[in-house]
């Protein structure tokens, strides 16, 4: 059968980790995608999902975000390249006139699917901040590192939105068939995935405590180079035209985390 559509998700994506070793995310980001789109022209593959970012805002001048907010200068390697991963899938598409992509901009997945047998499992220590509070849950980490509380934000602590995975995943279902059945409004198209809401990391442990019963251990430290203090999804446009809405409330989100956490620390 003809393969019809990709849904390009590969890349390494953690933006502290990406100031830290910039030449490993161009060349892993940039080249593996340069390659997969040179091989959907050969085997004329027309469609692509892309996993885009947040972070290809850089610092946003109005929140929340909508997809026409510009993109100004990303705040990292890593937003960079998914910035400039856009604009390549934009040009080859330019020159590709039976080729559609639709870029989704990720807010901040979190979350494991809710028969906690499909989760993330990171290796060695969290970069991101859900699995570092799992782990310091079930005690392989001594506590949970608040990278900032001076940010300009309520408590201080930086604010993101926290989309349910299995939530974003289902958009990829609804964009795929988007392209399928040429309803896209253009070749190339854009949508936030995000709930709307901000979130502050200490909103997210007092959340998660209280979804789970457990306490968590936490230490202020220094700022992460590559954060910004804030940043939420206008996601209007994704409900309208994709037709897609998180609908996972925020302490299933972090339940579902945790009961993924014990599940694969269980002594088999
Ligand atoms: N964060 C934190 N401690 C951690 C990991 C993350 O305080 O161990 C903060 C981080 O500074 C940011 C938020 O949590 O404000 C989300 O970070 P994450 O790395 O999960 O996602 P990002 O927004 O960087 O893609």
């Amino acid at each position: 059968p003809k393969l019809e559509a990709i849904v390009h998700f590969a890349a390494l994506k953690a933006v502290g980790e990406s100031v830290e070793i910039p030449l490993d995310y161009y060349y892993n980001n940039l080249v593996s995608s340069i390659n997969l789109l040179r091989a959907m022209i050969d085997y004329n593959i027309p469609n692509m999902v892309f996993s885009s970012s947040a972070t290809v805002y850089g610092l946003p001048d109005k929140l929340p975000v909508t997809e026409d907010s510009p993109t100004k200068k990303a705040n990292s390697p890593y937003g960079n390249t998914k910035q400039i991963i856009e604009e390549i899938i934009f040009d080859t598409i330019n020159v590709n006139s039976n080729f559609k992509a639709i870029s989704l901009r990720y807010f901040n997945p979190i979350g494991a699917h809710k028969t906690a047998l499909i989760g993330e499992l990171p290796q060695g220590v969290p970069l991101n901040l859900v699995p570092y509070v799992t782990q310091t849950a079930i005690g392989i980490r001594d506590h949970l590192r608040i990278f900032g509380n001076d940010y300009n934000t309520p408590d201080g602590t930086g604010v993101r939105d926290y989309i349910n995975v299995v939530d974003l995943s289902r958009a990829h279902v609804d964009a795929i068939k988007r392209l399928l059945d040429n309803k896209s409004k253009s070749n190339y198209e854009i949508f936030n995935l995000g709930t709307g809401k901000g979130l502050s990391v200490m909103e997210i442990v007092k959340s998660f405590e209280k979804a789970t019963g457990q306490k968590i251990k936490y230490k202020i430290y220094p700022r992460r180079p590559g954060d910004i203090d804030i940043v939420y999804a206008d996601t209007s446009y994704s409900n309208r035209e994709l037709g897609w809405k998180s609908e996972i409330p925020l302490e299933e989100t972090l339940l579902s985390a945790w009961n993924w956490e014990k599940n694969i620390r269980k002594k088999s």
